[in-house]
């Protein structure tokens, strides 16, 4: 490999760079397979790369940013322009990547870090589509005002997005699967009570509703969407997946619920509200979703919406759980938020002393400089825990240079 030395110690810096300090040698490598470094050269290559990143890690992360700035010109171009590792299976279309955010209250910092900016940033990176998609299928958290300046905060800091969708208004959608669904007989509609259900998952068993026919759970599907019919909490639409599974969370979750909670937007409409693991893989298959990042909180449910892509015969998209940034001191609960602003503890959504999005376009920042933390945070399933203080030093020194 040419210049093989000064390609390692670049890679070893940017790596290090974007964690902590700390490059790790795994990385490095895999990032030295983009100049053109063999498979069946890494054992020739090993001991080497493990000396350069031994040596900078030594140095501090300033030291590192001035190698760095000295040796990146070698690196190829896509490397240095775009902070992202690259990701698998992305074909000449691009790759098709969505962000989910409920319309709860405003859009903070830590909403953008965690998955709109990662997803937008891919797609920009690649070409493709990337959809913003509303979650509003929880009519008792929704907040009518949301809709609108989530849509303003988007278009101000991500500013690709390709459409942006409201789950409830595809309602229909979601009720055609689930009737797929009951007839192909992997789901049923559960009448037990909470605490029942919750006595045979403990023990293992399954409940007497699992075995009634399709036909039986078509008419007590029927009884859940009338309003004559069950009513909240005497019916709950669920998957079969094995109620032996080892993890209690993945046995036979539910799927849809009735709430009878007015939604700020379709009102009485609908009394049946599908739940994430069931919008979420319909509008993945439906949208052919490519890849997935999201936080890592999202494991499970994952592991529930590959079960619903199974059913219907499709590929799951490449996932990847990313580390949460987790702030000492910044107030990131939407609920909570909303509550300051109501009482009028803050003077809105884009008051100077909230990390949302409002209020860090109010004060003068631009989107690059969050772009440029993403970029060089990278993907990494390491949680970062980060001070208010600490965060916004580098904010701002972005922010200054971009
Ligand atoms: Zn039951």
């Amino acid at each position: 490999m040419k210049n093989f030395e000064k390609k390692a110690c670049a890679y070893a810096l940017k790596n290090a760079i974007a964690h902590d300090g700390k490059a790790i040698v795994g990385s490095v490598i895999s990032a030295l397979f983009n100049e053109g470094l063999k498979q069946d050269e890494v054992k020739k290559y090993a001991k080497e790369i493990n000396k350069i990143v031994l040596e900078v890690n030594k140095l501090n992360l300033e030291e590192q940013e001035k190698e760095y700035d000295k040796i990146k010109d070698g690196l190829s171009q896509r490397e240095t322009r775009e902070g992202l590792d690259e990701l698998p299976n992305v074909s000449k279309k691009g790759v098709i990547m969505r962000f989910r955010p409920a319309p709860s209250g405003p859009l903070h910092i830590g909403n953008m870090i965690g998955a709109g900016l990662p997803n937008s940033l891919y797609v920009k990176k690649y070409g493709g589509k990337f959809y913003v998609i509303f979650d509003d299928t929880n009519p008792e958290n929704v907040h009518a005002e949301s809709y609108k300046s989530i849509k303003k905060d988007c278009d101000w800091i991500l500013g690709n997005v390709s459409k942006y969708l409201i789950s409830s208004d595809r309602m229909k959608l979601y009720y055609d699967y689930i009737e797929k669904l009951l007839k192909k007989g992997v789901v049923y509609v559960c009448t037990c009570s909470a605490d029942e259900f919750k006595k045979f998952s403990n023990s293992k068993q399954n409940c007497s509703c699992r075995k009634l026919s399709v036909n039986e759970n078509l008419i007590r599907w029927k009884k859940m969407l009338n309003k004559n019919g069950f009513k909240e909490g005497e019916a709950v639409l669920r998957f079969k997946s094995d109620m032996k599974n080892s993890n209690p969370a993945m046995r036979d979750f539910p799927l849809a619920r009735i709430n009878e909670h007015e939604h700020p937007r379709q009102k009485k409409k609908y009394r049946v509200w599908p739940l994430m693991n069931l919008v979420v893989p319909v509008d993945d298959m439906e949208l052919g979703m490519t890849h997935i990042i999201r936080g890592k909180d999202h494991k499970d449910n994952a592991e529930r919406q590959k079960m619903i892509f199974k059913i219907f015969e499709k590929k799951f998209p490449w996932t990847f759980f990313i580390g949460r940034v987790k702030f000492t001191d910044l107030i990131l609960s939407k609920r909570k938020l909303n509550e300051m602003i109501s009482k009028g503890e803050l003077s809105g959504e884009d008051d100077a002393n909230i990390p949302t999005i409002s209020s860090l376009r109010k004060r003068k920042y631009k989107p690059e400089a969050f772009v440029k933390f993403v970029e060089q945070r990278g993907l990494t399933e390491v949680d970062k825990v980060i001070d208010s203080k600490e965060f916004f030093k580098i904010i701002d020194s972005f922010n200054r240079r971009s």
